[in-house]
């Protein structure tokens, strides 16, 4: 059994190459729900639904987010009455919120409904929130704290970042299975996702991190951050925030206490000493996974770094 933490996009090309080599069974999510956010009354999981959509087969490749071939019919309307219409739903997409919303409403847990969502839509991999609680990454700027979703896709992550924080986390508990599936994994890989604002939240819940440091298992990551920058979206920005250099050795940092290996591009292979110095074990590879062939490349090579 491999257990991944994941953000978003990135998690979700890495793990869907992952599928194309091992059991899909064989694989557990545990998805970030800090980004989680409430629109219309309804109850978004970002992240948890990219990891879906993308197993599914369903996600729209260009954008990265949502449903293929989608219709923005309910958005529009919702702006005719003034409604908030900067985070963009599609009609198709709408169903899983309001299967998700209805679900919780009657008293169904949030993973009870992520693994109804998943198996409703035929993806085979277990996925587990981090949390049946809310957790909400938080960003303070000049103007005050913004929620993730308000910082990302409503500023366009275009505002000074004073300080993270994820609102919930003291008194969340990790969901179920989520200490078990670290504890009693064969591995334990760390998707190639945003360090503060994806595997953060994850990492704040509590027992996470002790059990990242307890498992036998072998702890992998694989670096967001390719040659100074993050290939996409704002992790760049958000670790200069934290005082973490924007670079493989800063992901290294943020993870030091438990990780053992690393995948860095290969662009970064100079920095082997500065990871070695934290105790983490470089493996060198192209990271960038522009098409299929490459995820799959990159996820055997995740295999065979993990023997
Ligand atoms: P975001 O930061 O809000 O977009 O949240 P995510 O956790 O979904 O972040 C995606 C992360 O994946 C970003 O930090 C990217 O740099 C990283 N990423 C996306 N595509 C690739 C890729 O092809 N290779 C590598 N190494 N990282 C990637």
């Amino acid at each position: 059994m491999i257990t991944a933490l994941a953000g978003g996009t990135g998690a979700a090309k890495l793990l869907r190459g992952l599928v194309a080599l091992i059991a899909p069974a064989d694989l557990t999510v545990i998805g970030n729900t800090g980004d989680d956010i409430e629109l219309w009354g309804l109850h978004v999981s970002p992240d948890l639904d990219t990891v879906t959509y993308t197993l599914a087969g369903l996600i729209d490749e260009a954008k990265g987010w949502g449903v293929r071939d989608d219709t923005f019919h309910c958005l529009q309307g919702m702006a005719a009455f003034g409604e908030q219409t900067w985070f963009n739903l599609g009609d198709r997409d709408l169903a899983t919120h309001l299967f998700r919303t209805e679900s919780l409403r009657r008293g169904a847990t949030l993973s009870a409904v992520t693994d109804a969502i998943r198996r409703s839509l035929g993806v085979r991999s277990r996925l587990l929130p981090m949390s049946d609680q809310p957790v909400r990454t938080k960003i303070r700027s000049t103007t005050g704290w913004l929620t993730f979703q308000e910082f990302f896709v409503k500023e366009k992550g275009q505002v000074e970042i004073l300080e993270v924080a994820y609102e919930g986390a003291d008194a969340a508990l990790p969901a179920p299975g989520v200490l078990d599936a670290i504890s009693h994994a064969r591995a334990v890989l760390i998707c190639p996702s945003n360090p503060v604002t994806s595997i953060g939240p994850i990492l704040a819940v509590p027992g996470v991190v002790g059990a990242l440091k307890e498992t036998r298992a072998v702890v992998l990551a694989l670096s967001p951050i390719v040659a100074g920058a993050a290939v996409s979206g704002p992790a760049g920005a958000l670790m200069a925030a934290r005082g973490l250099p924007v670079s493989p050795a800063g992901v290294a940092r943020a993870y030091s206490e438990w990780l053992d290996v690393m995948v860095i591009d290969r662009r970064d292979q100079g920095l082997t000493p500065e990871l070695l110095q934290f105790g983490v074990s470089p493996v060198v590879a192209d990271t960038l996974m522009t098409d299929r062939q490459r995820e799959v490349a990159l996820a055997r090579a995740v295999l065979e770094a993990l023997g």
